[in-house]
């Protein structure tokens, strides 16, 4: 089967999704090609943080959330494992603050933002095997190929399908790097309430960090990260090796309360990954596109999690990739391939530096965490960077993407019609 199309989304994750509901506001229809038969929703939940508010803003979601999901108060807790002193750590929000850090189940994000869609922009059992960039009528092209033998030509092509993109290596930009930690995360079930107050809460020991942060009163989302080789490392489809491996052996010092926590971890949510990461230097220096061939979420940026910030940055580069595509259509009420590709090559533009600064950061923030079993590195950990460095970092990390242009009336109804 061949297909045209104007804007192909590769991947049904946070980011092709967003990039799909921001190309849609801005009257641009996208179709996401996704190679699982439904939704994934793996890792059960994930923290968003003032800047990916913001975006979730401008993609008109954000309602669905933060009527659901309260913020978290200013402070955490990081308790040191080893001597068992527990220290607040600032998130560089105040309290009360609507706008301030709020963890969601993964599930109700991708729900909040395929409601957006129309019913055909997902394709699911697409998996995507190559790409080839041609001309048509001397304008570019991308050439998709699925494995069922589908055949798609696309004006604009974006890959978001996560850290073993097949575009960004089509790109040029290579396989991530593995950072030598892994992390295991679930969700925690407590049938009535687990009584615990709203509020993350780490802790930390050398080599191995765990934590947890309420999602609502029945429900917690926790997650361990560990920086040697984990013994279910060849059996990591067996969540109840996992379980019982952290809870027998490798938490025996750690406080009741988190091995609690992960005893009433719901086993289907409960999952294991390596954490990979691009060294920045690729991404300053690399080809994030090549016509309007380019890439978005961690297809482009794949970051260790110790910000949090590898699924908020995904939402701004929707936004600000809708923004640069959108008004390329709206000027013309059509894609004209020469300018979606100046469109393309200003949304890198404006995501190179702040995209290798948060992998920078995520890395550096990781490295200090569960490094070094030294008095001093410990003493740099609790009194430095927990105290002073995290709520200045998390403050740096703060950003607005912006809003996306509206459509006019005229570029709504062209979006529908397809012209290479
Ligand atoms: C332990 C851990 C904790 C984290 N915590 C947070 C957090 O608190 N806050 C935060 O913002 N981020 C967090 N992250 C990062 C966040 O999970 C990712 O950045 C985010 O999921 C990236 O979304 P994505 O859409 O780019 O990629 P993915 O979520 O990986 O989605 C990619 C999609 O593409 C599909 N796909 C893959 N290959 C193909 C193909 N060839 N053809 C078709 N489809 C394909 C996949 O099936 C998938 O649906 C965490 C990550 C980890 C590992």
């Amino acid at each position: 089967m061949e297909m045209v199309e104007d804007v192909v989304i590769v991947g049904a994750g946070i980011a092709g999704l967003a990039t799909a509901v921001a190309l849609k506001r801005v009257g641009v229809r996208a179709l996401v090609l996704e190679r699982s038969e439904g939704l994934r929703a793996t890792g059960a939940a994930l923290t968003l943080f003032p800047n990916a508010w913001l975006a979730l803003d401008a993609l008109g979601v954000s309602h669905k959330l933060t009527s659901v999901y309260n913020p978290f108060k200013s402070l955490g807790y990081a308790t040191n494992v080893g001597n068992g002193t527990i220290q607040e750590v600032s998130f560089g929000a105040t309290d009360g603050d609507e706008s301030g850090p709020r963890s969601v189940h993964r599930k109700a994000l991708l729900e909040a933002l395929v409601e957006e869609l129309s019913i055909d922009t997902i394709r699911f059992c697409s998996k995507l095997t190559y790409i080839e960039a041609d001309r048509q009528q001397g304008m570019p092209i991308a050439i998709v190929h699925l494995e069922d033998g589908t055949i798609i030509k696309a004006k604009v092509l974006i890959g978001c399908e996560g850290v073993h993109s097949v575009v960004a290596n089509w790109l040029g930009l290579g396989a991530p790097v593995d950072s030598g930690r892994s992390a295991v995360r679930g969700l925690a079930i407590y049938p009535k309430s687990h009584g615990l107050k709203p509020g993350f809460q780490q802790f930390v020991d050398v080599g191995k960090r765990g934590g947890f942060v309420p999602l609502n009163d029945r429900e917690l989302y926790w997650f361990f990260i560990c920086n040697s080789t984990p013994k279910w490392k060849d059996n990591t489809g067996n969540p109840e090796l996992i379980q019982r491996e952290l809870i027998e052996n490798i938490l025996k010092d750690f406080p009741p309360i988190y091995s609690d926590v992960i005893e009433h971890s719901d086993l289907s949510t409960l999952t294991w990954a390596p954490l990979m990461f691009r060294h920045p230097w690729d991404i300053i220096l690399k080809n994030l596109s090549k016509g309007t061939i380019t890439v978005a979420g961690d297809a482009l940026h794949p970051m260790t999690p110790d910000l949090g910030q590898g699924g908020c940055s995904s939402l701004e580069d929707a936004v600000i990739l809708g923004r640069h595509i959108g008004e390329v259509f709206i000027r013309h009420g059509r894609l004209v391939p020469q300018e979606a590709a100046e469109a393309v090559a200003r949304y890198v533009k404006e995501r190179r530096w702040r995209v290798a600064g948060l992998i920078t950061g995520s890395y550096l923030s990781g490295w200090v965490q569960d490094n070094g079993s030294g008095w001093w590195m410990k003493f740099f950990r609790d009194a430095i960077f927990y105290k002073l460095l995290y709520p200045r970092i998390m403050g740096a990390v703060s950003y607005d993407c912006g809003k996306l242009p509206k459509p006019s009336s005229h570029t709504e109804l062209e979006g529908q019609s397809l012209k290479i």
